[in-house]
């Protein structure tokens, strides 16, 4: 039933309406976020849920030495809370991590989480949407912003032995700070942005350093130079300074890269390609590592490394890269095809995440019985990256199909909450009760972003997280300018509204 008609008077009346009961889950980057829009846009009765002891989500649960961001800081901030601190143009993760719980702490937001309540089921029922948590204890409310992050779910590769392995053995997400890494022997499997970072943050503390690598990674060099103690005062005394800054470095992300990443075409990437081959011909003097080091892909197939120092510590004397492929692990380390066997005393596995769980393992059922698990069972998706249909008053921060690599999320999720908070306002105004993308549209949208994703550079031929269960590349595969335009004002008509 479409009620795209005048708003009910009754209804615009109706307290529940004006004074709806939000709940967020997830105290990460989007959480926090929601939490401050929430407060900003008049809404009091919310309640964000996080299943940790403390908030951060990504940056509280990647602690593995050597962690940055790199997308500069100062593009990586809310754009109402610039930090004039920030101590290198790619900040450490522990600064990142302070950050956030700095703002968290101005905003109040800290006094709204709900620590160790992990959110098990949410189902929409009579209007509303009953919550329950993994303790057994209930909730409801008119909506739900679910903030449950996209590489979230660490995945452990199916390597055979690895339970028998006598050494140390963890993923780069759940580092093991109790294990001693000076003078020993460790391996790191994976060439990802996590192994890159890890390997040249380890390799001058162990003795000998081992990277097995699947597939060979283009890396692009990347200045990181500190700011300087005037140059944070002039930051602090000119806050105008950080806003031209972080405008300056948002066109230069967008227009350089995010918007030329979508066509596969584009002359730019044969400008990137092309820095990263100069910068893998320039930094490796032997020739048997630089063929083993240079990928068979076009650069910006897999999501683009950024690194200052990753060539450098490859070719320290106690680095070693391995290609052979694993066939095992075994009590004292990893045998690889050609029957070697590289003794260690720590194996990291920076293999990655699933990323198309999202809000999973939670159990989402939305309206007349419709289960999120079953509304996915090909592989997620949603309107926008933000809503799914038969999902009313249900909306996701870095949902499915949103842009993702290389790019500032909080940019993604400030525009996403701009977007959701019109959706919020039709139902406070009284303009219905219910709303979420509609089939039709939902449909349309999944058709043309098909489409769309197969002249991506994501698409040219290469394996990464980017590729979903059907072969085609899962991120917005439209500028992010289009991106910008479509968060704007919702389309009313490509939603059902009750
Ligand atoms: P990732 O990019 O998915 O890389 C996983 C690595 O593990 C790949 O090299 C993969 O090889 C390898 N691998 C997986 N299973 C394997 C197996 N069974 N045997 C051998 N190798 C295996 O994961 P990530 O490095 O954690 O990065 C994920 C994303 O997190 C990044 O793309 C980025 O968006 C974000 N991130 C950002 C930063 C940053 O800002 N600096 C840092 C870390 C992470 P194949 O390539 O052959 O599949």
């Amino acid at each position: 039933m479409d009620t795209e008609t005048e708003p009910d008077v009754n209804r615009a009346e109706d307290p529940a309406r004006k004074q709806p009961r939000f709940v967020v889950i997830g105290a990460g980057m989007s959480g926090i976020l929601s939490a401050i829009e929430l407060q900003k846009a008049g809404f009091d009765d919310f309640v964000v849920y996080e299943k940790a002891d403390t908030l951060g989500g990504t940056w509280r649960e990647n602690t593995y030495p050597g962690i940055a961001c790199d997308v500069p800081s100062h593009f990586y901030s809310y754009s109402f809370e610039l930090n004039p601190d920030w101590s290198h143009r790619f900040a450490p993760g522990a600064e990142i991590q302070a950050y956030f719980e700095g703002v968290a702490h101005r905003y109040g937001v800290v006094e709204r989480i709900r620590f160790g309540t992990e959110v098990a089921r949410c189902a929409f029922e009579e209007g509303r949407w009953r919550i329950e948590t993994a303790a057994g204890e209930s909730d409801a409310a008119d909506f739900v912003i679910a903030a449950t992050g996209v590489l979230h779910h660490p995945a452990i590769p199916q390597i055979e032995g690895l339970d028998v392995f006598e050494g140390a053995v963890f993923h780069s997400a759940r580092w093991d700070h109790e294990v001693p890494l000076e003078g020993r022997r460790v391996g790191v499997v994976g060439t990802g942005s996590s192994a890159i970072q890890i390997v040249s943050a380890l390799v001058d503390r162990v003795a000998r350093l081992t990277l097995f690598q699947r597939t060979a990674q283009w890396i692009t060099p990347m200045d990181n130079p500190a700011y300087t103690e005037q140059e944070k005062a002039e930051f602090r005394e000119h806050p105008e300074a950080m806003e031209t800054l972080r405008a300056d470095t948002a066109r230069a992300f967008t227009e350089g890269f995010a918007n030329v990443l979508v066509d596969a075409e584009s002359p730019v990437l044969d400008g990137i390609h092309a820095t990263c081959v100069a910068n893998l011909e320039s930094s490796v003097k032997d020739p048997e590592l630089r063929e083993k080091l240079r990928p068979d892909y076009r650069a910006t197939c897999k999501r683009l490394i950024l690194s200052e120092d990753f060539y450098d510590a490859i070719q320290r004397p106690n680095a070693r890269l391995v290609n052979e492929g694993i066939e095992r692990v075994e009590a004292k380390g990893v045998r690889t095809r050609d029957g070697e066997l590289h003794e260690l005393d720590v194996l990291v596995l920076a293999t990655g995440f699933r990323v198309d769980r999202f809000v999973r393992p939670m159990e989402v059922i939305g309206r007349d019985g419709a289960a999120l698990d079953a509304i996915w069972q090909d592989g997620p998706f949603a309107y926008l990256a933000t809503s799914v249909p038969d999902l009313p008053n249900f909306f996701m921060l870095q949902g499915p199909n949103g842009p993702v690599g290389n790019f500032s999320l909080i940019d993604v999720a400030e525009l996403q909450l701009t977007y959701i908070l019109q959706l919020v306002e039709r139902v406070r105004s009284g303009g219905c009760r219910e709303i979420s993308a509609s089939w039709p549209a939902m449909e349309r949208f999944e058709a043309e972003r098909r489409e769309a994703a197969k002249k991506t550079v994501w698409a040219s031929g290469c394996r990464s997280w980017y590729i979903g269960a059907d072969g085609l590349p899962t991120a917005w595969p439209w500028t992010y300018d289009r991106f910008r335009e479509e968060m704007q004002r919702p389309r009313l008509e490509d939603f059902e509204t009750r």
